[in-house]
């Protein structure tokens, strides 16, 4: 019994390590499920069920947002209170009494990442840092996100960070040289990027429809470019037409049905 006991557990532990180290080649397709893919299967946006999904769905990038708790736990979520407590005053086990409407407990970035990184060689993660109302805890966030992805090794699952706090993306740019990088906020021109090295734009849909310029701006200086979000059709296919490396959208499954089209009409 006991050897079966020792067999069983160096049979899991070389299944489980074979997962994580199996190398991530993204997905080719432009296709980022903005919180997960959560819609179509009614999921919590920003849950592990909704990253799963996008990961089944084979998506190039999964979306997802971070805040800090009081007691510096980086945890998945968009809004600044969740469940009527405020993240950044609240503990994380204050916090995590309170499950996601799946019964999904609130995920911690460490848990999230974990997630992201089993059964997934097609699905990038793409963190965003919401930024801090504290003095300070931008840099903390992205201190501690940089440094929680390098302990996992994760480094290859994590495609992008982005933020609307430029302060956020230009530290994890000077701390990771490697890291890639993309600004959301819209204010910024492609040029101005490419001097302070960022990675590229992810700027709203209709920001880059009124400045058409900023995308050939964008391709000539070599700049990623990505737009949110995306959820109709007539903004899928302008995207698409405008070749964009990718499209962020609550609809992925929409935009694979739009890229079939593209491309059978291509045929
Ligand atoms: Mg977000």
């Amino acid at each position: 019994m006991r050897y079966l006991t020792i067999l069983l557990c160096i049979g899991l532990v070389s299944c489980n390590s074979k997962i994580k180290d199996t190398q991530i080649t993204l997905a080719d397709n432009p296709v980022i499920a903005h919180r997960g893919a959560w819609k179509a299967k009614d999921l919590p946006k920003n849950s592990i069920a909704a990253l799963k999904e996008a990961i089944s769905l084979k998506c190039t990038g999964s979306e997802f947002d971070i805040r800090m708790t009081a007691d510096e736990i980086l945890v998945v979520t968009h809004d600044a209170d969740y469940e009527g407590l405020d993240i950044e005053s609240s503990t994380y086990k204050e916090l995590a009494k309170h499950k996601l409407s799946n019964g999904e407990t609130l995920p911690t970035l460490k848990d999230f990442i974990t997630a992201g990184m089993t059964n997934n060689t097609t699905t990038g993660l793409v963190c965003e840092i919401k930024p801090s109302k504290i003095e300070g805890r931008n840099i903390l966030m992205a201190d501690k996100a940089v440094a929680l992805v390098k302990e996992l090794k994760a480094e290859a699952y994590v495609s992008y960070y982005i933020s609307f706090s430029y302060e956020v993306i230009k530290h994890i740019k000077k701390i990771e040289a490697n890291a890639k990088v993309l600004y959301l906020d819209g204010s910024k021109s492609p040029e101005d990027l490419h001097k302070d090295g960022i990675t590229g734009l992810d700027y709203l849909v209709w920001k880059l429809k009124n400045k058409p310029h900023w995308i050939t701006e964008a391709k000539d200086l070599g700049l990623k470019l990505n737009a949110w979000t995306a959820n109709k059709e007539e903004d899928i296919d302008w995207l698409l037409s405008h070749e964009f490396d990718y499209i962020t959208t609550d609809e992925p499954e929409l935009v694979f049905k739009r890229l079939k089209v593209t491309s059978d009409r291509h045929d």
